[in-house]
């Protein structure tokens, strides 16, 4: 007798420095999972479809059909899976992903943003569950975003729906990786982070951070400024509520925009929610447009970690 063919779904997210391949059964459990450093150019390409094989090898000597691919990769991806502008992927922009991966592999591919495949985790089994109206905002390097309207993604006319982190918030304000001025990126992500401990160090404030770099302001990083606070620092803390102010400002603006009915934030920094999460509800709640007079709009975490995406890249072959 013949054993009971499971069939599973092949998730890769390919982040800026990290690379994640889950095997997901169509029941939910995961089969297998591959951690690598993420490649440069073409060779993010090949190195899905070696991954790919790699799940596939794994999880088939069980009895397990693949039934798809699917790939979330952080920039934008338009709905053909062309790879247009990924500022954290190095030589990236313009590669044909699908193209690239399609005839390498035995499996129909789906690629999309990779905070759009962590939606997809959070619609599934998530902070999303029973929340069909909801916005995803990632804050990591930079901020990335995810609608959720009607219990699915929504991607816009092309694709490229969802990408609050570079709305401009503060005319002629801190540069951003992308080359504007002010965007909401430059002030609410780590970069942010980063960018506004700099600021106040340059005028004489975070003495403990500035003493111990000798004041080579360019070597404070977002995690010195978490530590800090963490132990407790006035001026550190100082610093983390400006930036949660800052969060805050742009939740409002989508807010205003979307109504929607849940807010959920996702990202590295939500490992330090417990120092700005307060923070940033209060402020939301302050700055949103006659929150005294609409429904209480939750701001909450993710619930998928740093998972979300691999696994939401499987749904994307369920989904579609
Ligand atoms: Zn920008």
């Amino acid at each position: 007798m013949q054993p009971a063919v499971t069939r599973a779904l092949i998730g890769i997210d390919i982040g800026g420095t990290k690379t994640l391949g889950v095997a997901l059964s169509d029941t939910g459990e995961v089969l297998g999972k591959i951690w690598e450093p993420t490649r440069a150019g073409v060779d993010i390409a090949s190195h899905a479809v070696e991954m790919y094989h790699a799940l596939r090898e794994q999880v088939t000597g069980s009895g397990v059909t693949i039934s798809s691919l699917g790939i979330g990769i952080a920039g934008l991806v338009d709905v053909g899976g062309r790879l247009h502008r990924a500022p954290n992927l190095v030589d990236a922009d313009g590669l044909e992903i699908c193209q690239l991966v399609e005839p390498e592999v035995d499996v129909p591919v789906h690629v999309d943003n990779d905070v759009n495949c962590a939606a997809l985790a959070e619609i599934e089994s998530g902070a999303a569950v029973g929340a069909p109206n909801a916005l995803l905002v990632t804050l990591g390097t930079g901020i990335g975003g995810a609608l959720i309207v009607e219990g699915g993604v929504h991607r816009g006319a092309f694709g490229m729906a969802g990408e609050p982190g570079h709305m401009v918030i503060e005319p002629n304000g801190l540069l951003c990786a992308c080359g504007m001025k002010g965007c909401w990126e430059a002030y609410g992500s780590a970069t942010g982070l980063r960018n506004l401990a700099i600021r106040r160090a340059k005028d004489g404030d975070l003495e403990e951070i500035s003493d111990a770099i000798q004041g080579d302001f360019e070597q404070i990083r977002s995690e010195d400024v978490t530590r800090t606070a963490n132990q407790g620092d006035e001026q550190s803390l100082a610093v983390v509520d400006e930036f949660a102010r800052w969060v805050a400002l742009g939740l409002a603006n989508c807010a205003a925009l979307l109504d929607p009915e849940l807010i959920i934030v996702g990202g590295g920094l939500t490992s330090d929610w417990h120092l700005f999460g307060q923070k940033v509800e209060d402020s939301f709640r302050e700055l949103l447009v006659a929150s005294g007079q609409r429904s209480l709009i939750p701001v909450k975490p993710a619930e998928n970690g740093e998972e979300a995406g691999a696994l939401g890249a499987c749904l994307l072959g369920r989904t579609s």
